[in-house]
């Protein structure tokens, strides 16, 4: 018996689009007449590696990668490069951080187990609902990289430019906005994420990262752990998360079908700007970010009272939606909103949060 779907707002794992989902289903028992599922091939047999050099060149059309970048396929999710980054690339033991939210803060933490650190910006004074603006940046000259993570999951702030780095590559956190709008690839020293939230499902992590900053090998680190011998061998130094693989290789023909970056950046804009358009009407919710650098993924915000958001959490499930309850470092509600969510979602939200309103101010 199949039970009506849901409206899941879930940070991540995440709401997948339902073409996936179905063609997943229908490939199932014996994927384009291998005979097999694709969880039950090989990694090196033909049918594995097509589709593997597909998702991969689908990849780099959809970003629009420079040949100069590697794309890597990883296991450990975003917070598994928290620490190869530092081991990798932190070439003169020095390494800046901008901390804009629970994850850069974990990330340079991490990092500060290899080298000498500085946080260029710490956000933690205004609980993380401001991006700095490059006037507020104090960034070191020399410095081997600068770590900004681009869209802040917990607390709801996305960046809206490139800052200057006086020079140093960029290594950007994109876990929670990567393929939500279209992005300049060359900006950036290497970009990672993981595929749980807008690129698939969880055990898959992507690094982009451009050839130079990886050209020597290093052998004092864990083998897994070096851009150098994962990229020489393609992601397939060991067994790669195959089944993550194969369905990010589905999400990202969802998303080229559609007609790529630049047309989820306008769906994704109409859906931000129903919610935060309404929520600048009223005085009973308050968002938590600042209104510049609201983001378009993660929509955070809280009710007039604690027992109200709970209340607002367990009478939105009745209304068919799941997953609002805020992280508890912020409270209130989160609505992330990612490639995958439709219109039709975020208006139900909408809605509900309208009869809310009225039914309890
Ligand atoms: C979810 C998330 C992470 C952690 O990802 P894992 O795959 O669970 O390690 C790191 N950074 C950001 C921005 C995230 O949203």
């Amino acid at each position: 018996m199949t039970q009506k779907r849901v409206f899941n707002f879930s940070a991540g794992p995440s709401t997948l689009p339902v073409p996936v989902l179905e063609k997943v289903a229908s490939q199932m028992l014996n994927y384009k007449d291998s005979g097999m599922s694709v969880m039950e091939m090989s990694h090196r047999s033909s049918s594995y590696l097509e589709i593997f050099n597909e998702t991969k060149d689908l990849l780099k059309k959809v970003m629009n990668i420079p040949d100069n970048y590697k794309i890597l396929f990883i296991q450990g999710g975003a917070t598994q490069q928290f620490s190869t980054i530092p081991l990798n690339l932190m070439k003169n033991g020095k390494a800046d951080y901008i901390v804009t939210g629970a994850f850069s803060k974990k990330s340079a933490q991490e990092a500060a187990k290899f080298g000498d650190v500085h946080i260029a910006y710490n956000g933690s004074d205004n609980n993380f609902k401001h991006i700095p603006t490059q006037d507020e940046l104090d960034i070191r000259e020399g410095t081997s990289y600068v770590h900004i993570c681009a869209n802040n999951t917990i607390f709801g702030t996305e960046w809206k430019y490139v800052p200057d780095t006086k020079g140093a590559p960029i290594v950007a956190d994109m876990s929670s906005n990567i393929l939500s709008k279209p992005i300049n690839v060359a900006d950036y020293g290497m970009i990672y994420a993981g595929a749980q939230k807008n690129m698939g499902i969880a055990g898959c992590g992507i690094v982009i990262v451009r050839e130079d900053l990886i050209n020597e090998h290093k052998d004092n680190i864990p083998v897994l752990m070096e851009y150098n011998t994962i990229a020489e061998n393609d992601s397939m130094y060991n067994t790669p998360p195959t089944f993550s693989i194969y369905v990010l290789g589905l999400v990202l023909k969802w998303i080229d079908e559609m007609g790529g970056l630049e047309v989820m950046q306008k769906k994704n804009e109409e859906k931000a700007k129903l919610l935060y358009d309404y929520l600048d009407t009223t005085d009973f919710y308050k968002t938590h970010s600042d209104k510049d650098n609201r983001s378009l993924m993660n929509v955070t915000f809280t009710c007039p009272n604690k027992d109200l958001d709970a209340q607002f959490v367990k009478e939105s499930v009745i209304a068919g939606m799941t997953n609002l309850k805020g992280h508890r470092s912020v409270g209130g509600i989160r609505a992330s909103i990612y490639n995958a969510m439709p219109l039709e979602g975020v208006q139900t939200l909408v809605d509900f949060m309208k009869k809310f309103e009225a039914e309890n101010k």
